[in-house]
């Protein structure tokens, strides 16, 4: 696994500084009803801490966590924001996409459930070493703002997730604007967009890879800790 605590490579560009990594949840309806949501409520969102990030550059080892026997893949488009501030219209917020890539919002589903089940915050779920995995990132003036596009994921060559950008329930400048309704936004935010249905859990030994026209392809081994610790 190779660890990057706090930038991504831009493609044909100096490093993103990332400064917060925030996931929108329930942004895909089919997603949202396999969950068991009301499709029609507002996205809300979670963090991730900075040790959350890694950099998945080309084939990518990624150790099975700590503490659950269900981890979840969740694959989505992420966002990298060069400016930020309060209360932003959905234009000036999409004006301050600088970069996208592709990347894995992994979960302990296990310990989601059970946060759920007793009212608790999701952190222990969402936020642990490695669970924001995310590519190099292509920068805005070279991938423009798609809003459609399919995204998918194959587990060992079979299809998990089938998505297209055009099913998410708040496009990117209405979510980054609704985000800035609730904190301000700046330079280096990190943003995981949501996750298409068919997410389910990874065992050891399999073979992740993500999908986006024109973003780099998402590859992760998952490999057992003590094999990870011997990588180095
Ligand atoms: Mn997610």
């Amino acid at each position: 696994m190779s660890m990057t605590p706090s930038t991504l490579p831009m493609l044909g560009g100096s490093d993103f500084e990332v400064r917060r990594i925030l996931c929108i949840g329930r942004n895909y309806a089919e997603h949202a009803a396999e969950m068991g949501a009301d499709v029609r409520e507002p996205p809300f969102h979670f963090a991730k801490s900075l040790p959350a990030l890694v950099l998945a550059d080309g084939p990518t080892a990624w150790p099975y966590p700590v503490a659950t026997s269900d981890c979840h893949h969740e694959l989505e488009v992420v966002i990298a924001l060069g400016c930020g501030g309060a209360g932003l219209t959905p234009a000036q917020a999409a004006a301050c996409v600088v970069g996208w890539g592709l990347g894995l919002d992994m979960t302990r589903r296990d310990l989601q459930n059970a946060a759920k089940k007793a009212s608790r915050p999701w952190a222990s779920a969402k936020d642990f070493d490695g669970s924001a995995i995310c590519t190099p990132l292509v920068p805005a003036e070279v991938f423009g703002a798609p809003t459609e596009g399919p995204l998918v994921l194959t587990v060992d060559g079979d299809v998990r997730q089938r998505g297209d950008l055009k099913q998410l329930l708040w496009s990117v400048p209405d979510l980054i604007a609704q985000l800035s309704a609730l904190m301000t936004l700046g330079a280096g935010d990190l943003i995981y967009t949501g996750t298409p249905s068919g997410v389910g859990p990874v065992q050891v030994g399999q073979t992740l890879v993500g999908t986006f026209p024109g973003l780099p392809t998402l590859t992760v081994s998952i490999v057992a800790r003590e094999v990870a610790h011997g990588l180095g």
